[in-house]
């Protein structure tokens, strides 16, 4: 991950809080929707585990009052993931058609929008794993489906001692040390780190 990495996660409570009374704080997910879907044609999910302040919230603020539990199977599913990503692009949609094109409530929606995910993003990060809701985020199921293939990360079996160090650092708990495809990984770089190793690398 990169320096500034933990410490984008304010933004969201900025956005989240300061933007009920300044609406316009909300267009700042415009930048966020722009930025993730670029980075995401070359690298996959890398916005999530680098730049993204919600994605970082989670890790730094809610990784630490969270209980730890294995996320479960069913949220990854694309049986549930497609459709709420069109749910909410639908009711987003409908929410802006409805501001008439007035600045500070296309603001708004934003804003609300921003609120609500992050609340669900702390519950289920509470209860759960702190990463739950970047399983089934929207936002990341678009970078899944444009980038997924991309900057992928590879496992040099020669070096491979299978103690699974890797698996337990992942925020996504992706079985790391499979040499598989996986398009949820969000490049934070967390497994490198910790493999004794140095078996992992991600592809050029
Ligand atoms: S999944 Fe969504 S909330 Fe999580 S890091 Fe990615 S864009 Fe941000
Ligand atoms: S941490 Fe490294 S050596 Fe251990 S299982 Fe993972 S890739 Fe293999
Ligand atoms: S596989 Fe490695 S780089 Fe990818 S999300 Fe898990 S820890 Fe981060």
């Amino acid at each position: 991950m990169l320096k500034i990495t933990p410490h984008l996660g304010i933004l969201v409570i900025i956005v989240s809080i300061a933007g009920l009374w300044f609406p316009l704080l909300g267009y700042f997910l415009m930048l966020v929707f722009a930025t993730l879907l670029v980075t995401s044609y070359f690298r996959g999910r890398w916005f999530c585990g680098n730049l993204c302040p919600r994605g970082s919230f989670n890790d730094f603020w809610v990784g630490k009052i969270t209980r730890n539990k294995k996320i479960p199977a069913i949220l990854r599913s694309y049986w549930i993931r497609i459709p709420l990503f069109l749910l909410m692009m639908g009711f987003m949609g409908y929410r802006l058609l409805s501001t008439q094109g007035l600045i500070n409530q296309i603001g708004m929606v934003f804003v609300i929008m921003c609120l609500v995910t992050t609340t669900i993003a702390l519950v289920t990060g509470a209860s759960i794993s702190p990463r739950t809701w970047c399983t089934f985020c929207p936002m990341g199921t678009v970078q899944n489906i444009i980038g997924g293939s991309k900057y992928q990360l590879k496992v040099d079996d020669s070096k491979c001692i299978t103690c699974k160090k890797c698996d337990k650092v992942c925020p996504m708990q992706l079985e790391v040390h499979n040499n598989s495809k996986k398009p949820d990984c969000i490049k934070c770089g967390r497994c490198i780190t910790a493999c004794p190793t140095k078996a992992l690398a991600f592809e050029a």
